[in-house]
């Protein structure tokens, strides 16, 4: 009996157990155009089993999706890893030089393909060594005129399938997903988890985001619409924690802005998780501007929220919070939890601490280390580099021992942010180590500068990076979208100074170089590209 109590294994199929039975009627609707309850969830995840079995998957290959986020894409977070297969969440916006990349070394042996996507395979197919199968994901179910020799169309492949299949147990530290980091130089680094890590990951994230007085962000009732892309770190994790409730989800497909806000109205979306920028474009689309978002709790996570847009974001009614991870921690690390303290301040009070990183999530050991390997005290001021060890880190990159160890250093996992902590637990990203301004001996924070001008009136968005300098090293360049077509370099750096006056940045700080944009490059997951910035300059 004691070995049968300790056999049970933690799979993701006892997340799926969960789906539909607190809240059987509730909906997971794709686009506004087609909607499931639960219960139909439930036979679809089984009907794509059997065809997934019928197309020759078995326990152990990968299966890649190339999709935008739809409700098939949550069927796949189920039924890939269930049937003992990883799940490779291609990431769609690398260049296809770089997916082939991935595809190939992730060993893919069947293809999902939105429409979308398809000329992209046909380009690249002949460069894909593993690949022995392809099945066509479409929403309009149009015949095919592509000379892809596709399986299937994922709807008619379901139909003829039976609506029950029986999941094996097995290893519950078998890999269920794989995907690729996207911000290093060199070739992407694949990472991957266990059934074990997604099924802790995932009641934590129901704890986080559920039971806290100060965060209820997630509960059977609430209205989820994930705005970051499926193939990103599990969208975070968070579909998997929304099923695990039973909550109601808006899968929105390809991102644009004002469908988006027309799916926040039309469905009252309580609660979405981003980056940054995709935040600051959807309030800036035409309908963003016109609609007053009640009652819309947004999770902030991937860059650090700038000043700027917190205010912007609550002024228009948003709930903001943030959460800090990457790729290679599933991704939770910290999260916003706004105490008693915090709550029974004013909202602009409150917006110092909802801009920070949050506090360590539960299971998860969080520590900043100075140059030397010492602790650095948690007094606010001291910064080190933040390492951790959690339930749920990759256990290094895939066919890559050397990165591996470089990762895991010492036991821990290396994040290569630094940071402070708070004395009251906030943890406050200062900067990754490859992004901090070194200038005349001083160290700046491009984050900080970020945050400062982000709060001059006119500023709809600002990058800074360092840039090379023969006197002092580097000095910082701030790239600007401006809201006004008139603002001026002299204005920011004014504005900037009376941080300098009241001793909060040095002078040094002071970008003399500042260029107005129309938009800032972005990575393939829409955050600032530092790198390309750079590299742009530099040119
Ligand atoms: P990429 O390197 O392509 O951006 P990731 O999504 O894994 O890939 O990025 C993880 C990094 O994003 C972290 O190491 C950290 O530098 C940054 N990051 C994530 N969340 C936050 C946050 N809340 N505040 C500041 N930086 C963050």
């Amino acid at each position: 009996a004691a070995e049968s109590a300790q056999s049970y294994p933690l799979l993701i199929k006892q997340i799926f157990s969960s789906a539909g039975r607190f809240e059987p009627d509730n909906k997971i609707v794709y686009r506004g155009d087609k909607s499931f309850s639960y219960q139909e969830f439930r036979e679809r995840v089984q009907q794509l089993a059997n065809a997934l079995k019928a197309a020759g998957v078995e326990a152990g290959d990968t299966v890649a999706v190339m999709d935008w986020d739809s409700h098939r894409y949550l069927e796949c977070y189920f039924a890939v890893p269930m049937l003992g297969a990883v799940l490779h969440h291609v990431n769609i916006r690398l260049s296809p030089e770089q997916i082939v990349y991935t595809m190939n070394h992730a060993e893919d042996k069947l293809v999902l393909v939105h429409d979308d996507f398809v000329p992209l395979v046909e380009q690249v197919k002949g460069h894909l060594t593993t690949v022995d199968g392809y099945i066509r994901l479409s929403d309009t179910g149009a015949e095919s005129t592509s000379d892809v020799d596709f399986i299937g169309e994922y709807e008619k492949l379901l139909a003829v399938q039976d609506k029950v299949c029986n999941f094996p147990d097995f290893d519950e530290n078998s890999i269920a997903t794989t995907f690729y980091t996207t911000g290093t130089t060199g070739n992407p680094k694949g990472v991957f988890f266990s059934h074990r890590q997604l099924t802790l990951h995932t009641l934590n994230m129901v704890g986080q985001l559920g039971s806290y007085d100060g965060l209820p962000l997630l509960r059977s009732d609430s209205v989820y619409m994930p705005i970051t892309p499926m193939f990103h770190v599990h969208a975070w994790g968070v579909p998997y924690a929304a099923v695990m409730l039973n909550c109601t989800q808006i899968y929105p497909g390809r991102y644009e802005p004002d469908k988006l806000v027309e799916l926040i109205n039309d469905y009252q979306v309580t609660i979405s998780h981003c980056v940054p920028t995709i935040l600051q474009m959807l309030l800036a689309c035409e309908s963003g501007q016109k609609t007053q978002f009640n009652d819309w709790k947004v999770l902030i996570g991937g860059s650090a929220l700038p000043m700027g847009l917190a205010q912007t974001a609550t002024e228009k009614g948003i709930d903001i919070y943030t959460a800090y991870g990457m790729s290679e921690t599933c991704p939770l690390l910290t999260i916003a939890h706004l105490n008693k303290e915090i709550r029974s301040l004013p909202v602009e009070q409150q917006l110092k601490y909802r801009i920070l990183t949050g506090v360590p999530a539960n299971l998860v050991d969080l520590t900043i280390t100075e140059p030397d390997g010492a602790l650095a005290p948690h007094d606010g001021s001291a910064v080190g580099e933040i390492t951790v060890q959690a339930p749920w880190l990759t256990m290094g990159y895939a066919k890559e021992p050397e990165k591996q160890e470089e990762l895991w250093e010492g036991g821990r996992l290396h994040t290569g942010d630094v940071a402070s902590v708070h004395e009251n637990g906030f943890v406050e990203i200062k900067d990754r180590i490859k992004d901090v301004i070194k200038t005349g001996g001083e160290w700046i924070s491009s984050i900080e500068l970020e945050n400062l001008i982000s709060q001059h009136p006119a500023v709809a968005a600002v990058a800074v990076v360092g840039i090379p300098d023969d006197k002092w090293g580097e000095r910082p360049f701030a790239m600007v979208v401006p809201k006004t077509a008139e603002l001026e370099a002299a204005e920011l750096q004014q504005h900037l100074q009376q941080y300098v006056d009241n001793g909060h940045i040095s002078k040094w700080a002071i970008p003399e170089q500042m260029q107005m944009v129309d938009d800032i490059p972005k990575t393939s997951v829409g955050k600032i590209n530092k790198k390309e910035i750079r590299a742009a300059l530099s040119a």
